[in-house]
């Protein structure tokens, strides 16, 4: 079968990279690959729903850029298509003079990125959220909360409605580029399949792809596992924004935040713990052949190496439940251990380059007849209108 274009990976980027392709090339024959049975069944479906601002990013990064849009997009995406998606809004609270002192670096970021954002002292904070502790906050009002899942759905219907193909359960396991064409072969059966060009949105697998089709990559994706909890019911109405801490600017990760999830419950989470099988989401899951490739990359030693100190302190609070929970404790003391009832984890797909050092912006490989989505971290989901968008302009010369 011949295409003109092949999207691989149904996560909230391919879709949205699909749709946006076949809005900009109504002729061409599209097809989006899904190896599981339905959409969005690894990181979009096992996040915290968060619609980001875009507090945190590096100013003039694609991150802060495609934050700042896809936050707009996202909202005005749910109020066309009947999706529920609350913009609730957030703060970030300090507890102690040296958090102030990055709140106000912070603070000074927003303005950077031109996002909305308002110093609360102490007392007006208690006011928007009486079991809040802390010594001020930063009030964000654009952050908002969906679920990714209905919106990846909602996009692929889009996609499909505009006469897009979609194959599930179609794992690409193979994959050459010739001069005249991109041949991939298909599930099970081995089905042959053929295009002009092909975009891999494969999120945990997208070192796999790309090394499958014999590109020169210096990347390994390093599976960390963001673990939750969810409050008893009881507790629901506790707080009525999303509470952050104000992460530690060494860290990768948000740190233990309390969010509100569209469907009225509260996580509390999550944490960033080693994984050891890319898709597996219980605590025991192991994988051989993905802890084998893990442990012989020289980067994944390094990256461990340089946040030793916080990598351990994740691990611990991992196995010991009242860790975890002093961590949400520092600025919310009225949570107790019967508080935390079970919730499942998900797992994200870190870039980590050869030196140790974590990608923190998208990272693209490209070939003449590919574009390797090979960096898609938080907040991608946020951001997967614009990314999508972007992606699309950026394969127009090659497309043709
Ligand atoms: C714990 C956690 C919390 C997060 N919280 C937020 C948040 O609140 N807000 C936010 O904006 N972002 C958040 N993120 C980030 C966001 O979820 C991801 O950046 C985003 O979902 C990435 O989408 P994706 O399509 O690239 O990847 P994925 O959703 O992982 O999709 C990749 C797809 O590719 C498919 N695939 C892989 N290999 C193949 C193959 N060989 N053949 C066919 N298909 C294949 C997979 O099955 C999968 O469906 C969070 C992430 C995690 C893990």
């Amino acid at each position: 079968m011949v295409y003109d274009l092949i999207i691989i990976g149904g996560g909230i980027v391919g879709i949205s990279t699909a749709w946006q392709l076949k809005k900009a090339y109504p002729r061409k024959r599209i097809l989006l690959l899904e190896k599981e049975t339905g959409f969005s069944r690894h990181q979009t479906g096992h996040n915290s729903g968060v619609v980001h601002a875009g507090v945190y990013y590096a100013p003039g990064s694609l991150k802060a850029q495609f934050c700042r849009e896809g936050n707009r997009e996202t909202v005005a995406f749910c109020r066309r298509h009947g999706i529920a998606c609350e913009r609730c809004g957030k703060l970030l609270v300090a507890t102690d003079t040296k958090e102030e002192a990055r709140m106000q670096a912070l603070f000074e970021r927003c303005r950077q990125n031109e996002i909305k954002a308002r110093l609360l002292g102490r007392r007006e904070m208690k006011r928007m959220e009486p079991h809040i502790e802390g010594t001020g906050a930063i009030f964000v009002a654009d952050s908002a909360i969906v679920d990714y899942g209905e919106v990846s759905v909602a996009m692929a219907e889009q996609f499909l409605a505009l006469g897009g193909e979609v194959r599930l359960q179609h794992e690409v396991c193979a994959l050459r580029e010739t001069d005249k064409s991109m041949e991939l072969e298909v599930g099970r059966a081995k089905e042959r399949l053929q295009a002009g060009f092909v975009i891999v949105c494969a999120g945990l697998m997208a070192d796999r792809l790309a090394c499958m089709q014999g590109l020169d990559i210096d990347f390994s994706i390093i599976p960390y596992r963001g673990e939750y909890y969810k409050l008893a019911p009881r507790r629901e109405d506790i707080v009525s924004h999303l509470i952050y801490p104000i992460p530690d600017p060494e860290l990768p990760f948000l740190g233990i935040h309390l969010t509100r999830m569209i469907d009225g419950s509260i996580t509390v989470g999550p944490n960033a713990v080693q994984g050891w099988k890319r898709e597996g989401y219980g605590r025991l899951n192991f994988d051989l052949q993905d802890t084998l490739e893990m442990l012989a990359f020289p980067g994944f030693w390094k990256a461990t190496a340089n946040h030793l100190a916080a990598g351990l302190k994740e691990m611990k609070n991992s196995l010991w439940k009242r860790g975890y929970l002093e961590e949400a404790r520092k600025y919310c003391p009225r949570l107790q251990l019967a508080d935390l009832l079970p919730y499942p984890a998900g797992i994200r797909a870190q870039a980590v380059l050869r030196d140790g050092s974590l990608v923190h912006d998208f990272l693209f490989a490209e070939s003449r007849r590919s574009l390797h989505v090979c960096n898609a971290p938080s907040p991608a989901a946020t951001s997967a209108l614009p990314i999508g968008r972007y992606i699309s302009a950026k394969t127009r010369e090659k497309i043709g």
